[in-house]
């Protein structure tokens, strides 16, 4: 038989979100009368909107006629789409060549990794969204990563707390690494500032690393001030690639749609320009994001897809607003518990001092039946926290917020 590939032997077991379905099952099949609400995952649960829904449902009813039918199109994504992301998300900023359409932020994230081969240096932010650490050790990064305690041994952690604002200390970093960098990050809903984004850009250059910045979340920047691309920040274009989405935007998490920028002014140390590796990757192991999904990405570029777009973005917020009220009730007072999340997005990343975070997910489960998400499943850093989730109906909402008012340690 074939051998398995080292690099998969080195896989911690659970995925996060597995264990906490798992929990959830266990507590559902043990209390069959109870209703069970998740502030847990980051899966949207809104209805797309009529303006961008329309225009997938125009194209697939053109797409049954000769005339509007369509197959493959351009792996790198329709030119127009590109143009559009460009200019209305970047303006001045990028060009359309530097975009690249996709199937997801996930999905780039992990295609981007083969870019970059086995030898090459790893740093997250702790705690982090998985899948950097994971599709890092996929492809045999950061020296063949293996498992050590809670973490990987060659992977940098940078770990991202209340005392250091969530910006971390980047002299841990050494030259010629990859950095994973997500603003508003998930899980601790921080948003970096102009001035940290400055630095860490400043950093990269200084180091000769490479920024991967996961801007997943960006449409649920309120703050005027806050950068919503790093490409806003003077010499990202020498040193950063941007993943992003329109899962999160427009609720496209299971219509599948995402892009990434690769300016053409990044080159790897032998002067190659990244972006022309990029396209290699994406015309080679990908073939182009849906047709219907990439009109929906149009339309919801133009006025009323991003007035629809805000609306979306608008209601989960609120779902957070009424969230941080709950975990603002005296109960959670006596707690001493620590909220953060400035309304920048859909994420509340709460402290429960002296308590494990998993300790805290299973008496959250049975005593209001709520899901959460456990920061120590983010990393090291993530332990005590527990991340609450916006998505969700905004009856479910309210009532699990009504739910934890009751809530006692
Ligand atoms: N990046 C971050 C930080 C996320 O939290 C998520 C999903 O929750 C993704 C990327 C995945 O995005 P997509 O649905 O575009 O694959």
């Amino acid at each position: 038989m074939i051998n398995r590939n080292p690099a998969f032997a080195n896989l911690t077991a659970g995925y996060l979100f597995p264990e906490i379905g798992k929990r959830r099952r266990e507590y559902a099949t043990a209390h069959p009368d109870k209703k069970v609400i998740s502030l847990g995952i980051g899966n949207t649960t809104e209805p797309l909107t009529p303006h961008i829904a329309g225009a997938m449902s125009d194209y697939i009813k053109a797409l049954q006629t000769p005339d509007g039918y369509s197959g493959y199109g351009d792996e790198q994504g329709l030119t127009a789409l590109r143009e559009k992301i460009a200019s209305v998300l970047y303006p001045n900023l990028i060009e359309s060549d530097e975009v690249f359409i996709s199937d997801g932020a996930k999905c780039d994230i992990g295609r981007i990794q083969t870019l970059f081969g086995s030898g090459v240096s790893v740093a997250v932010q702790d705690p982090a969204y998985p899948v950097y650490v994971d599709g890092s050790v996929m492809v045999g990064a950061a020296g063949g990563a293996k498992k050590n305690g809670s973490g990987y041994e060659g992977v940098v952690y940078m770990p991202c707390t209340a005392e250091n604002d969530f910006f971390p200390d980047l002299s841990v970093v050494p030259d010629n690494s990859l950095i994973y960098f997500c603003s508003p990050n998930n899980p601790t809903g921080a948003s970096s500032t102009k001035e940290q984004l400055t630095k860490l850009v400043a950093f990269a250059q200084k180091h000769d690393c490479i920024i991967i910045y996961d801007a997943a979340y960006f449409a649920f920047i309120q703050d005027k001030n806050l950068p919503r691309s790093i490409f806003e920040i003077e010499g990202a274009k020498e040193c950063a690639i941007e993943i992003n989405s329109f899962s999160k935007p427009i609720g496209f998490t299971g219509v599948r749609l995402g892009w990434s920028i690769v300016p053409k002014t990044l080159k790897f140390a032998d002067g190659t320009l990244v972006n022309k590796d990029w396209n290699r990757v994406m015309t080679t192991v990908f073939n182009g994001a849906s047709n219907i999904a990439q009109r929906g990405g149009l339309a919801a570029l133009d006025e009323q897809g991003l007035a629809e777009m805000k609306s979306l973005i608008d209601y989960y917020l609120e779902n957070e607003r009424l969230i941080k009220k709950a975990l603002e009730s005296d109960n959670f007072k006596k707690l001493h518990i620590e909220i953060y999340g400035d309304g920048n997005s859909p994420y509340l990343w709460v402290k429960f001092p002296g308590k494990k975070s998993w300790e805290v997910f299973d008496e959250i489960l049975n005593q209001c039946q709520v899901v959460t998400t456990p920061g120590a499943g983010f990393g090291p850093a993530g332990e005590s926290f527990i991340r609450f989730s916006s998505f969700g109906h905004r009856e479910d909402i309210q009532e699990a917020c009504e739910r934890l008012k009751n809530f006692n340690l």
